[in-house]
């Protein structure tokens, strides 16, 4: 099956379907004579529940240590509390409710009260006993339980739609490609899957109900094809194609202390893109020279409600600390678009990537954009922190953010709290009135980042996301190159630094053409680091240029892609662009 490439890699590995199933919970009211029957099907599901969370237990601490498996442990003593299982057949005895209702009041009572205190620590608490509910809920009325967070063996996920937070969530080490039915390759699927170094098809229409769960496939997350059901011919052929590709990456890893500069000695910066704290062990891996978009938003998702200011300096911190002064761009919340948050319950919108969003919901949010951009601050003493705001579209919006920022520092001068007084301010260029009027927004920041991602969704009015539309989206089209090309000329113009975060910078074919167009940093999928520094450190800066020249010729994006590969091709790196 054709669908799109998300995410490069090939592998292979058994399909692991998500069907998630809808679960109806009904409130029946129970006879007297039903009470014992219910109890029993309570307490039975009980018991499988602990015995499959102990299972659970023992994969985890051979997959990921005893230290990490320790989440299950405090699962299963919650599961084994007497007074959890007293309050429930309370319910079923006193109330007559069916067990499965009063599995489902209860936990939904408890629940609420955990979520009411600030103690994260017990916040978190709530998560889990919904997790536990969950758990028993689907034991008694018979639903397979599909826990993403423990495989026991490789698989590739299979499903209509995987969430960012689903994928955050899952047993990585065991995800071996990820395919879905929709999804468009800059959702947020798709790069946390570029992140996270997992091949991934989008856009397979249809896929749940034509393969069957644990059939062995094939996925080629460069070609954007699934293959079912294979044969044991494909999958040793598969194999020494992996092969192949394990030692074209182990070459590159040669280049983890290059310094990213081309043969005449120009020098520009290579950075990553993270989303969570942990991405950086990779990052560093990769010999990255910093990180050039930190999406804080995912230190926002998978939970019950907003983090505090607290748990956001610690995860800043943990950044800055682990990347050792160099550099780190971290970019303040841009929730909505594609970017749901539940318990921010945003109004459901006709246009949701043109609504509200990003520095729009801050600039209403005051209270919460400040506790972040305090955050920040504070974080910013450990290390070379720089904040970046996104989705400008005009100087009010950069010079109400820097007020709020200006109100920050001066609670924590207050408080003599120690930041960085110096720390720098950027924005992000990913509005197209933001390109037309960057000479206007240069005077109020330090640096650009260009988020193509966004810049070609909104230049060519087609949405990154949409499948049907996904032909005309593409960041090399000539009008969005010459808005790229402006911002660089202006912000060099006016001593400013320009870098590059959306995925345009990690993609292969455009590594020389944004050289040549003077680009100061690419900030990349930690999978893309070193493709990028061979091809900066392959060539110089007359040829970059040339290339530049040659590009800016051509009036359809088709040309510029065809020349692009081609350039590749004779300076034979046209294997970068299948690994
Ligand atoms: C972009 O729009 O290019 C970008 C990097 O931001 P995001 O993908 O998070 O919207
Ligand atoms: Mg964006």
């Amino acid at each position: 099956m054709q669908g799109s490439a998300a995410s490069p890699g090939i592998s292979v590995a058994k399909a692991y379907l998500i069907h998630e199933p809808h679960i109806t919970i009904e409130h029946k009211e129970i006879s007297q004579e039903q009470i014992r029957d219910e109890l029993d099907l309570l307490h039975k599901a009980i018991e499988k529940s602990k015995l499959q969370l102990e299972e659970v237990y023992h994969i985890s601490k051979e997959n990921i240590g005893e230290d990490k498996a320790e989440i299950m442990m405090a699962h299963i003593a919650m599961i084994e509390d007497p007074v959890l299982a007293k309050e429930i057949e309370s319910k079923v005895m006193n109330q007559r409710f069916n067990a499965v209702w009063a599995v489902k009041e209860t936990i939904d009572e408890q629940a609420k009260i955990f979520e009411m205190i600030d103690d994260p620590y017990i916040r978190e608490r709530a998560e889990d006993l919904k997790d536990i509910g969950n758990r028993i809920l689907k034991n008694i009325l018979g639903i397979p339980f599909k826990d993403l967070s423990n495989m026991i063996e490789d698989v590739i996920l299979v499903g209509e739609e995987i969430s960012p937070s689903m994928l955050a969530a899952a047993d990585t080490k065991h995800v071996k490609g990820i395919i879905s039915e929709g999804g468009g390759i800059t959702s947020h699927t798709a790069i946390l899957a570029r992140n996270m170094d997992i091949p991934a098809v989008f856009g397979l229409k249809g896929v749940l109900n034509t393969v069957k769960d644990g059939v062995l496939t094939y996925i080629d997350g460069n070609a954007g094809v699934a293959e079912f059901d294979i044969d044991s011919q494909k999958v040793s052929e598969i194999r020494k194609k992996i092969n192949e590709q394990m030692s074209i990456k182990e070459k590159l890893k040669e280049l983890v202390n290059t310094p990213s500069s081309t043969i005449d000695g120009h020098v520009v910066e290579i950075a990553a893109n993270i989303g969570v704290p942990e991405d950086v062990a990779r990052v560093i891996e990769n010999g990255a020279e910093g990180i050039g978009l930190f999406r804080t938003e995912f230190v926002y998702m998978h939970r019950s409600g907003m983090p505090t200011e607290e748990e956001q300096f610690f995860s800043y911190k943990q950044v800055l600390q682990g990347m050792n002064g160099k550099p780190v761009i971290i970019r303040t919340l841009d929730v909505g678009g594609d970017k749901e948050i539940p318990y921010f319950n945003l109004p459901k919108e006709e246009n949701p990537f043109l609504g509200f969003r990003a520095i729009r919901i801050c600039l209403e949010d005051k209270d919460m954009f400040k506790a972040q951009l305090r955050a920040i601050l504070r974080a910013s003493a450990y290390g070379k922190a720089r904040i970046m705001y996104p989705m400008i579209s005009s100087v009010d919006e950069v010079l109400a953010a820097n007020k709020i920022l200006e109100e920050a520092k001066r609670e924590l001068k207050e408080k003599k709290i120690e930041f960085d007084e110096q720390i720098q301010v950027g924005v992000m260029v990913e509005i197209p009135s933001a390109a037309i009027n960057a000479d206007m927004i240069a005077k109020h920041v330090d640096f650009f980042s260009i988020g193509t991602n966004d810049l070609t969704q909104y230049t060519l009015a087609v949405d990154r996301g949409n499948r049907s539309v996904s032909k005309i989206y593409n960041s090399l089209n000539p009008a969005v190159l010459r808005l790229i090309q402006g911002v660089i000329d202006i912000s060099h113009k006016m001593g400013k630094f320009t870098g590059m975060c959306g995925e345009l910078a990690g993609d292969p074919k455009a590594a020389i053409l944004l050289l040549g167009m003077g680009l100061d940093e690419f900030s990349v999928s930690t999978a893309s680091i070193l493709k990028i520094r061979k091809i900066i450190t392959s060539v110089d800066m007359k040829f970059a240029k040339n290339v530049r020249d040659e590009v800016f010729k051509f009036t359809d994006v088709s040309s510029v892609e065809r020349y692009l590969a081609d350039v590749l091709k004779e300076r034979n790196m046209e294997y970068l662009l299948n690994i």
